[in-house]
């Protein structure tokens, strides 16, 4: 009988805190043994050399499925969770949008539906606040002890949006119950002027998109939410961090002391503005809110991320 089930060769080991040449023996689903040259009896052997072998991602911001903008995202469970996996990520948190009307309760077992005998990787939700009333505040505390500790809530988006006093109630009782706040940080009055600015000229190509949610517009909401959280004293995660503006405010809270954590997506930290000036409809491919930034906010992200001044970076993947 093998001693092992899995003995990986010769792979370059990626922890969180080293690079090294080695060999990984598993058993029983986890990670027994690390060392150089084990020879050890494995019911299979893989020879990783020339390969990376790291711990399996979580990609804490995907949207699977999504009903958006009358059409619903391309990647399901099945896909998506898929491509996960051939990516190294073994784990994802999706979000669980709220529908009009419905419950907190309502909207995570929508989402288990979807995921339900689809995905082949784990997975957990967090829960999109869209419909933010009394009723659902007093939800929260319940979907934290039933396992769902993390909500959303949008600062922009008609529709969509909470005013500051309705997020920081979120905040209190996020923090009263050991659950965790996190916003798509936006200033909707600055973007609603400039939308209608621009399509009042008659500016429509794509990046008029990004230059009617300037950096400023993300700065500002980030600044807001960041102080509401300092406030009540509640922790705080801002979704999808874009900018040097916004990134000054995380990293200032951060230095006093403040529980404010924050996630790059790989679009920020490797396409740009530029990218909206591609020819023709190209340009479109590359809509997404926040929009890309010039180039100039990549390296302050990248040296963020480095130091601990940002925390994670996820996909929000949402083809
Ligand atoms: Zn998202």
């Amino acid at each position: 009988m093998a001693d092992y089930d899995l003995l990986i060769k010769g792979g370059t080991i990626v922890t969180a805190g080293d690079i090294y040449a080695g060999d990984v023996a598993v058993k029983d689903g986890k990670v027994a043994l690390i060392g150089k040259e084990l020879d050890l009896p494995a019911r299979s052997v893989i020879d990783a050399r020339g390969k990376y072998l790291l711990p399996g991602a979580i990609d804490v911001h995907t949207h699977l499925e999504m009903p958006f903008g009358g059409t619903v995202s391309s990647d399901d469970f099945t896909t998506g969770t898929i491509a996960a996996a051939c990516g190294g990520t073994t784990t994802i948190v999706d979000f669980a949008i709220q529908g009009k009307g419905q419950t907190l309760a309502e909207t995570a077992r929508t989402w288990h539906q979807k995921a339900e005998n689809k995905a082949v990787i784990d997975y957990g939700f967090h829960i999109a606040v869209t419909d933010m009333t009394d009723d659902i505040l007093a939800e929260m505390p319940q979907m934290i002890a039933d396992g769902y500790p993390t909500f959303k809530l949008f600062m922009t988006y008609d529709g969509l949006r909470v005013n500051d006093d309705v997020l920081m109630k979120a905040l209190i009782l996020t923090k009263e119950h050991g659950g965790l706040v996190s916003v798509h940080a936006e200033n909707y009055y600055i973007i609603d002027y400039l939308v209608k600015k621009f399509l009042a000229e008659g500016r429509g190509e794509p990046k008029y998109h990004a230059l009617s949610r300037p950096p400023l517009a993300e700065g500002e909401a980030t600044g807001r939410a960041v102080k509401l959280a300092k406030l009540v004293e509640a922790p705080l995660y801002i979704v999808h961090l874009s900018c040097q503006e916004a990134l000054a405010e995380v990293v200032a809270a951060r230095e006093e002391g403040y529980p404010v954590m924050a996630e790059p997506c790989p679009q920020y930290l490797l396409l740009s503005y530029d990218n909206y000036e591609e020819e023709g409809f190209a340009g479109a491919k590359y809509v997404m809110s926040p929009p890309l930034r010039p180039k100039e906010n990549q390296a302050p992200l990248w040296q963020a991320l480095a130091k601990n001044r940002l925390q994670v970076t996820a996909t929000d993947h949402c083809p």
